[in-house]
Parts: structure tokens; C-alpha cells; sequence
């Protein structure tokens, strides 16, 4: 009757005697285990969004290239009007227009026909909006008030010719492509988009539709994480599934390292017999950790293979979605000249009260409801993968917390 040991029923109870390493710290380790790609492109502003800078950007002209109306109206010199009562002025003929401008001088007492985006023409400094003025035949009638440069957008207002607009490693955006646009820019240093090399592991697994026997299933992994990275906008090379054997395992992650920049494997990451991910890589190459402390998804394997990261990802399809966002997500945005950016959160209150044991992260699949509180699927079990699409995002539940009330702020990750 002593041999059995005593139920845990929490397959995610931490076994005593190992050293389990928390998140922040493997998060740590990783960081520093990892050398940024250094190799660049100069490529054309149209093509860039998406991509890391590799340098500061220097606009090239001001933005506006020139003062210009913000309004449709009409221009004078402020300083030849009255200041008091209402005032009539005379218009000067032509117009300025954006594209057309006027090119003569306005005369001092005299005002100006301009629309919007027009050229300020020499002899005006401000301009009156066309609403507020009565206009009877060439003269218009207003009240005085106005400031001087009512109405204009001064010339290098917004960026200036040769300040810094954007800087090294920003990953651009559709709006930056309108201030490189605005600035004159054409073209741009970046980095070279980085390849990411992704194997699923397991003798049980198949692409979809190519079932033979009753013991497979799908690799739902793959296609996941190739659709997750792709989204961030990396290049995928996909080496498809590999069965649990290491010389498979082995010769597929030396083609990997030749071609890709990090390699990120689902499946065989634990300890048992048959994770042969884990086992190659601390026979065959530095394996620096491979047990952290969170949920779901403790087994993770962080090395170098031919001096190539690999890491390492539990096989469970929601556990290989978290540390993706938790893990892979700021080891690929370093690597590709990003910087270290991990998976950002906002603290939002909890729609949910939990109990957890200290010790651990874990992280749940979450949505925020009407009010901004942050739901959570109602199985934690981690083979739910239908629980991953219900998510927006994942509530993280710190290292020590041990318990949540409804109401009480909790980081909410959007995926
Ligand atoms: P492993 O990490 O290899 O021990 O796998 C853990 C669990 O995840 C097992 O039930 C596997 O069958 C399952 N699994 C592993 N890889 C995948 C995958 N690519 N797609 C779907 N399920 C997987
Ligand atoms: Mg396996």
C-alpha cells in the first residue's frame, strides 16, 4: 500500500526537486543568449511597411514644404487693418489655390482670394475663414479679433528638414510611409526580414487530410504559428513534420541553421521518452533551460544549433500558442533589429474571480467584454484549442499571485 504515490490531479503541479525557472527569468536568459542579424537592405519607400529600420531617417524637405491655408477664405497683412470694430477690405484680383499659386505681392491694405492648401503669398499673414465674412461684390466685410497667422500652417510646422523622423529600429507603419512621403524620403536602410525556420515533431502527426491510420492527428501547430508569424510580418520557411527520431530530428535542424535565422520546433520538448527535441539538443547542443514555471506550457527548450537559436516548444497546440506570444514573439522582434520588445499588455479589471498557486505564470485565454473587463474561456484545460479562437488575447497571472477577485486589475495581453 506505500508504493503509489499520493493523487496531485494538476498536471501542472511543478515536481519537487527541479529547478523551474520563472518566465521573467527565462525571459532574461533568452535575451541575452541572442545576437541581432546585422544584415541590411536600402529599399524604396513604397515597399516598407513592415520593415525595421536599420538607421534614423532624416527628412529631406520641411512638411508643409511652405506656409499654406488651412482653410478656404482670405488672406491679408493683419497689421495694415484696424483693430477695433468691423472692417471692410477691398480684394486684390486672382486667387491663390492649392497647385495654382499666386506669385505677386498682396498689397498692404488689401486682401486675397486663397484656398485651402494654397501657397501663403508674399503680403499676407493671415487669413480669415470664408464663413465669417460678407462679401458684396470685391469687398469683404468681417469683424476685427482675428490673430495674426489665424488660419495658416506655417512651413516646417510638422517636421523639419533635416530632423530625425523616425528612428532605428522602428518597424514601420502605413502611417510612417505618409511621413516618409511628406519628408521627401525615397528610399530606406533596413534590415533584412528575418527567417524563421518552423518544424512540427511527433510521430502522431499528419497534414490535414493525409490520415492512414486511427492513432493520427492533425498538426494543427503549423499552420497556426506560420499564420501568427507571418502576421508579424517575418519570413517563414517551413520544414514541415518531423517523427520522433533524432537522426530525423538532427538532419533536419542542420538544413534549418544553414538557411534560417531562429527555428522554432512544436512537440518533444519535456522529459519524457519520447521527447527527443529536448534530449538532442542537450546531448548535441547547449541546452541552457528547459523547464519554466508557467502554465500552460512548461516544457520549453532554449539552444543554439550550429549557432542558430532553437526554440523549443511544447506540442499542445494552446501551449504552443502561449509561449509564442510569451517567448518566441521578443526573441524574433530582437533578432530581426526591433529591439526586445515582449508581448505588451494593458491592466484591465478581472470579469472573473480564480485561485492559483503561487509559483508560477499562467496565462488565459481571455476576451474583453463591454465594459472593458477581461473574460476567460470557461475550460482551462490546455488541449482546448476551440478556447484559442474564443480568445482576443491572454490574461496574465503573475509568478506569485494566488488569487483574483472579480474587479481586480489583471494584464490583459490582445493577441
Ligand atoms: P508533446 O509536446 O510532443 O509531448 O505533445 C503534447 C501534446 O500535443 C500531445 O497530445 C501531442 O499529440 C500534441 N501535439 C504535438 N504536436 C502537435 C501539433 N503540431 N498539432 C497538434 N497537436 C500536437
Ligand atoms: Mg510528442
Amino acid at each position: 500500500m506505500t508504493n503509489a504515490p499520493p493523487l496531485r490531479d494538476d498536471c501542472f503541479v511543478m515536481p519537487r526537486g527541479v529547478k523551474w525557472t520563472p518566465v521573467e527569468e527565462a525571459l532574461e536568459k533568452l535575451h541575452k543568449s541572442l545576437k541581432n542579424i546585422t544584415k541590411t537592405s536600402v529599399i524604396p519607400v513604397s515597399k516598407c511597411c513592415g520593415r525595421i529600420l536599420a538607421e534614423d531617417v532624416v527628412a529631406q524637405t520641411n512638411h508643409p514644404p511652405f506656409s499654406n491655408s488651412a482653410v478656404d477664405g482670405y488672406g491679408f497683412a493683419l497689421s495694415a487693418l484696424p483693430d477695433k470694430g468691423e472692417i471692410a477690405l477691398k480684394l486684390t484680383t486672382g486667387r491663390s489655390a492649392a497647385g495654382n499659386f499666386y506669385f505677386d505681392k498682396v498689397p498692404a491694405g488689401y486682401g486675397l482670394r486663397i484656398l485651402t492648401g494654397a501657397q501663403i503669398p508674399d503680403g499676407v499673414d493671415t487669413v480669415i475663414l470664408e464663413e465669417d465674412v460678407n462679401k458684396i461684390k470685391d469687398i469683404i466685410y468681417f469683424n476685427s479679433g482675428l490673430k495674426k497667422g489665424a488660419n495658416i500652417r506655417a512651413k516646417g510646422e510638422d517636421i523639419l528638414s533635416g530632423s530625425t523622423i523616425l528612428q532605428k529600429s522602428k518597424k514601420l507603419s502605413p502611417a510612417d510611409l505618409g511621413v516618409l512621403a511628406s519628408s521627401g524620403v525615397k528610399t530606406i536602410k533596413v534590415y533584412d526580414q528575418l527567417k524563421v525556420a518552423i518544424i512540427s515533431t511527433g510521430d502522431e502527426l499528419v497534414e490535414l487530410g493525409n490520415y492512414n491510420r486511427k492513432s493520427q492527428i492533425v498538426d494543427a501547430n503549423r499552420p497556426m504559428l506560420k499564420a501568427q508569424i507571418e502576421q508579424w510580418g517575418y519570413t517563414i520557411l517551413d520544414f514541415g513534420i518531423v517523427g520522433d527520431e533524432e537522426a530525423l530530428i538532427e538532419s533536419v535542424l542542420n538544413e534549418a541553421s544553414r538557411t534560417s535565422d531562429i527555428i522554432l520546433t512544436t512537440g518533444g520538448a519535456s522529459a519524457g521518452d519520447e521527447d527527443h527535441i529536448s534530449r538532442l539538443l542537450s546531448q548535441k547542443a547547449n541546452l541552457q533551460t528547459w523547464r519554466i514555471a508557467l502554465k500552460p506550457g512548461r516544457p520549453l527548450a532554449l539552444a543554439l544549433w550550429n549557432d542558430i537559436p532553437v526554440l523549443g516548444l511544447p506540442g499542445n497546440p494552446v501551449a504552443a500558442m502561449v509561449c509564442t506570444h510569451i517567448f518566441a514573439f521578443p526573441a524574433f522582434s530582437f533578432l530581426a533589429g526591433a529591439g526586445w520588445l515582449e508581448a505588451s499588455g494593458i491592466n484591465v479589471p478581472a470579469a472573473f474571480s480564480k485561485n492559483k498557486k503561487a509559483g508560477r505564470t499562467e496565462y488565459l485565454r481571455a476576451k474583453l467584454n463591454a465594459d472593458g473587463h477581461a473574460e476567460i474561456f470557461n475550460s482551462e484545460g490546455s488541449g482546448r484549442i476551440s478556447g484559442l479562437s474564443w480568445a482576443d488575447g491572454l490574461v496574465e497571472l503573475k509568478h506569485n499571485t494566488e488569487s483574483i477577485e472579480k474587479g481586480n486589475k489583471v494584464k490583459y495581453i490582445p493577441f
